[in-house]
């Protein structure tokens, strides 16, 4: 019993330490008295978990304001120099390796092509670990300052028991032809920093939901046009992930029964209609040897000037689109739809009036008129600092857990 209650007390404690460093995260600069007001904790338990958090170096007070004939209020913040998070995107075109502040500013980034090698495992896992030392090295921080390293892939993440330092991470990805890559063992032979692996449309979500056009929002598909196309369904406040982690293969839902062939292997998906892959091809005058990206912008220009193959293409791809967001509408509900995705941000001032107008001929109104659908605001790199919030909400859900090489070594970081 004695044991049960010292875990409760600790339990305790690291929530409360918990929800003051989430406060002061994305709410702060704030006072020890806002904190009380907002967190609902008693003035004693803010009073002595801040202390905590002071001496760990984690909060910093960064000026005061003045109360209402009292004594100033002093500020304070989580310091954004105190350690560092690394953010891959392995995606369909291109691995891309950046290094941020635990304020999420961007300190140093390194781009890989993938070339004819394709999505090969080896490969993949060979850029990442290039792209760490290159960052690392550009940026010149100490590696032990890096709480660790989030990972966005295109597929099906399998987390593995916990505790096993990411050993156990698996991805499926029919598209990329990965079957049950273990992409946490792969990593984990280049490189001792803490492992956090998901799928890249999860990883925009998060970040959007955080920092971006999903801020506030309790019910929000975050939609990804890519190459491919993905979704991220966050239900009250929490990310949909279903039985095993596949929750959200929105591209490939069909929108035509025996129609067009998928890179899944299937007929008929979303995504062999409209994901940028698809599109590029199927106009077929792109120049050659052109990248994804250029191809699509050569359709877009095409489109703008009035070529009718090109106008028509797109006009299709935005009724597609916009019907298959009306699914979403009618199954999931939400209050905000945000398309991300650096296909979705090139198309997306010009289609995304024609993909308002379809969601709302095609979903039921009730549901449609509670919803708005915007694009995103993070940029085309979004992914790569969703995959940085995984190491980042570790850091905040555990109240501030450090590596052990960095606890107590504040000064020494300041
Ligand atoms: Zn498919």
């Amino acid at each position: 019993m004695a044991e049960r209650g010292k875990q409760t007390v600790r339990d305790l404690r690291r929530g409360s330490r918990s929800t003051l460093l989430q406060r002061l995260y994305f709410e702060g600069p704030l006072s020890r008295q806002e904190l009380g007001r907002i967190s609902g904790l008693s003035a004693g338990s803010v009073s002595n978990v801040i202390g905590e958090l002071l001496a760990d170096g984690l909060v910093e007070e960064c000026g005061s304001v003045d109360s209402d004939g009292g004594r100033p209020r002093i500020l304070l913040q989580v310091p954004p120099d105190r350690a560092h998070l690394v953010g891959v995107d392995v995606g369909e075109t291109q691995v891309r390796v950046a290094l941020f502040d635990l304020g999420l500013t961007e300190l140093a980034a390194s781009d890989h092509p993938l070339s004819d090698s394709g999505h090969d495992a080896d490969h993949v896992v060979e850029l990442i670990l290039t792209g760490l030392s290159e960052v690392l090295a550009d940026s010149g921080i100490d590696p032990a300052t890096v709480l660790g390293v989030g990972v966005g892939v295109p597929g099906i993440v399998e987390q593995g028991d916990p505790g096993t330092d990411g050993l156990g991470i698996v991805v499926h990805s029919q598209t990329v032809d990965w079957d049950a890559v273990p992409l946490g063992r792969m990593l984990r032979a280049g490189t001792d920093l803490p492992l956090y692996v998901d799928n890249g449309a999860k990883t925009l979500g998060q970040a959007e939901m955080w920092f971006g056009a999903g801020r506030g929002a309790r019910h929000a598909v975050v939609a990804l046009f890519g190459s491919g196309v993905g979704a991220c369904v966050i239900a009250d406040g929490a990310r949909f992930r279903g039985a095993t982690s596949s929750a959200g293969e929105w591209g490939h839902t069909k929108v035509h029964v025996g129609g067009r062939l998928c890179r899944c292997g299937s007929r008929g998906c979303l995504e062999a209609y409209v994901g940028a892959e698809a599109l590029v091809e199927r106009w077929g005058r792109a120049p050659a040897g052109s990248s994804e990206k250029a191809g699509l912008a050569a359709l877009l220009a095409a489109a703008e000037a009035g070529e009718p193959e090109a106008v028509g293409l797109l006009t299709e791809a935005a009724e597609y689109f916009g019907a298959a967001i009306a699914d979403l509408i009618n199954l999931f509900n939400p209050e905000r739809i945000v398309i991300g995705g650096w296909a979705g941000l090139m198309l997306g001032p010009r289609l995304l009036p024609d993909i308002r107008d379809a969601a709302t001929a095609y979903a039921l109104r009730f549901p449609r008129a509670q919803t708005s659908i915007d694009l995103g605001r993070l940029g085309p790199d979004a992914v790569t600092v969703g995959a940085a919030t995984l190491p980042l909400w570790h850091f905040l859900e555990s109240g501030g857990d450090l590596p052990e090489r960095l606890a107590g070594a504040a000064p020494a970081l300041r």
